[in-house]
């Protein structure tokens, strides 16, 4: 079928992500919208749930303001010359909507069953929440998927080690997400680095389960010392061969460049060192990703969303070469 208004002098612009960057609807990256996971390589995903966030709630509106943000995005990787969307399929699946949102642990369970659908169909997912609990229920449908037993590897950027226990009665919010993911069996976690830790807590060893448990730690001290490099090395050396997941708190940046997120900490990653960090991590065998904690309601100017959007476009290349290798690897 001819669309009203076809292309007539530059055949380019009969691609929506080739047309002008204000026009269209704003899905991820102006990708074309499917709720069928059929013939999708990788899908994009928001998950518009923030009922586990201890303070500030808000991030709900994220996958919204991050669609709209991305439409900034261009189709090529300036840096490394990856072209995410001539790679693979690329989709936006929209949402992983919640059917129930006042029950927090059916909400996660929701999530699970979503992602067990998406995975089930070979879509690779890359996600934008949300709260960082949603990280929770997609380990639990990617290890479900993998079937195997065998535990992944995480690189985790992040303010917050979210690896603490109960509180106010309730062992999953956002702040303990990983802690449970190790002891469901989820991860391993002598294969998990956390990277930009920093701020203050009510409990000096809030986040000790990182260490204890065997996860490499770097904190904010250590990343401002070393530089993204010794960070990318680390994580590297850390995750090696085996699969893995890829983590990205906004609140991990400087609050200068992420105002907009629930639990801000002063004196953070900069977007810059962020985007050095993100690519040097090509090569690792990446089995999704998700960017969480885009609070839209504190946000300035769409700032926080559109730094999440230029990460997960980084998220989105990492994924989508790693995607690319195994299915080399298979044929
Ligand atoms: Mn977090
Ligand atoms: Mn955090």
């Amino acid at each position: 079928m001819t669309p009203i208004k076809p292309a007539t002098r530059y055949p380019d612009l009969d691609d929506p992500q080739a047309r002008p960057r204000y026009t269209g609807i704003p899905t991820f990256f102006r990708t074309p919208h499917t709720e069928v996971p059929g013939e999708v390589d990788i899908g994009l995903i928001g998950v518009p749930f923030d009922g586990g966030v201890t303070n500030r709630a808000g991030a709900r509106h994220g996958p919204r303001a991050v669609r709209e943000q991305s439409a900034l995005l261009r189709r090529f990787n300036g840096a490394t010359g990856i072209a995410p969307f001539a790679a693979a399929r690329v989709r936006d699946l929209g949402d992983c909507w919640i059917e129930f949102p006042f029950a927090l642990e059916g909400a996660l369970d929701e999530i699970a069953a979503f992602y067990r659908g998406v995975l089930g169909a070979g879509v690779v997912p890359v996600s934008v929440g949300g709260d960082h609990s949603v990280s929770l229920p997609i380990l639990r449908a990617l290890g479900a998927a993998r079937g195997d037993g065998a535990r992944l590897g995480m690189v985790h950027i992040d303010a917050h080690g979210d690896t603490g226990d109960d509180y106010m009665g309730s062992r999953f919010h956002h702040g303990a997400p990983f802690r449970r993911a190790v002891e469901e069996g989820l991860l391993d976690p002598a294969r998990v680095v956390q990277i930009g830790l920093r701020g203050t807590t009510n409990d000096p060893a809030l986040w000790a389960f990182s260490t204890e448990s065997g996860m490499r730690v770097i904190g904010m001290d250590a990343f401002q010392d070393q530089g993204w490099q010794a960070a990318a090395a680390a994580a590297r050396e850390v995750i090696g061969t085996g699969p893995a997941y890829l983590t990205f708190d906004i609140d991990s940046l400087d609050p200068a460049e992420a105002p907009g997120t629930g639990t801000p900490e002063a004196g953070g990653i900069t977007m810059r060192e962020a985007l050095r960090l993100l690519r040097a991590l090509r090569g690792l065998d990446f089995v999704g990703a998700d960017l969480v904690e885009v609070s839209p309601p504190f946000d300035v100017g769409g700032i926080t969303a559109f730094n999440g959007a230029s990460v997960l476009f980084e998220l989105l290349c990492l994924v989508a070469e790693a995607w690319e290798a195994r299915r080399a690897g298979i044929g």
